[in-house]
């Protein structure tokens, strides 16, 4: 499933070569998870704007609204400067504008591409309500994790799955986060003490950089808009590594199931 630093590689791919175009064609495939929610034809001849992201949702303006795009489990999207090819049976989404084609390839359809007359106005608005602080903006600080923490019960990784406190923590993220903070993931959110909140707050801005800067993790359906897959999970501490030595201390990592998710942690290294 892409996650926050695929959505905003793929987001930085095509941001700069779209900004200023002119939408030419719109062109649709088969139904993804919510409807346009306009005629495509009204895109046509309108300028497009600055690509930006909230959570794992990309916003692109146009000069009456804007497109709220969202890649679900399996899509892509791919900003292409040479003239279209025919859509594929799994693009469901063609932008064709004057600078190129931003084309959405989603084979199992969970993707979105929904009009809104503003990033502030509904639908958009609903879509993005309820979403944690961004992680890799100042305003994400240890207080505020910490508050966002406090009187919850719930398993710490749960709490930050959840993607009300932060948003952009995925599973894979928050296990090498977690590790990198020393917390065993099964901690009560609550009880996670400001110092330590300190520390996650630094591990989770960390791990999510590196996943940006190395081209994030990569997974199977994932490729930005460039076509390149990414070599985080490779550098993985814990995530993927059951059974397997710690980097740190030796000990052997361990995978634990928590909601259904694979957990993987070091004994050794992390603790409640
Ligand atoms: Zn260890």
């Amino acid at each position: 499933m892409p996650e926050l630093p695929e959505v905003e590689i793929t987001r930085r791919s095509f941001a700069e070569r779209i900004e200023g175009a002119t939408v030419r064609q719109v062109r649709l495939g088969k139904p993804l998870r919510w409807p346009l929610g306009c005629p495509a034809e009204s895109l046509v001849a309108q300028a497009v704007g600055a690509a930006s992201r909230r959570g794992k949702y990309l916003w692109l303006p146009l000069e009456r609204g804007g497109l709220l795009m969202h890649l679900g489990m399996s899509g892509s999207l791919a900003f292409s400067e040479a003239p279209p090819s025919p859509p594929g049976a799994h693009d469901h989404f063609d932008l064709v504008t004057s600078r190129g084609t931003l084309r959405l390839t989603d084979p199992r359809r969970f993707g979105a591409v929904v009009w809104s007359p503003g990033r502030d106005l509904d639908p958009a608005a609903r879509l993005l309500a309820g979403l944690g602080v961004e992680p890799l903006e100042p305003g994400f600080t240890a207080e505020r994790l910490h508050a966002g923490l406090q009187g919850r019960r719930v398993a710490v990784k749960q709490a930050l799955l959840a993607g009300d406190v932060v948003v952009g923590v995925g599973n894979i993220y928050c296990s090498e986060a977690l590790f990198a903070a020393g917390i065993d993931p099964r901690t009560a959110a609550g009880r996670v003490s400001l110092v330590r909140c300190r520390r996650l707050a630094q591990a989770i801005r960390e791990v999510l950089q590196r996943a940006v800067t190395l081209g994030g993790s990569t997974l199977r359906d994932f490729h930005d808009a460039q076509g390149h897959g990414g070599a985080f999970q490779e550098q993985a501490q814990v995530y993927g590594r059951a059974g397997q030595p710690c980097r740190r201390c030796g000990g052997t990592v361990q995978r634990i199931v928590q909601g259904q998710r694979a957990s993987y942690l070091c004994p050794g290294c992390q603790h409640r």
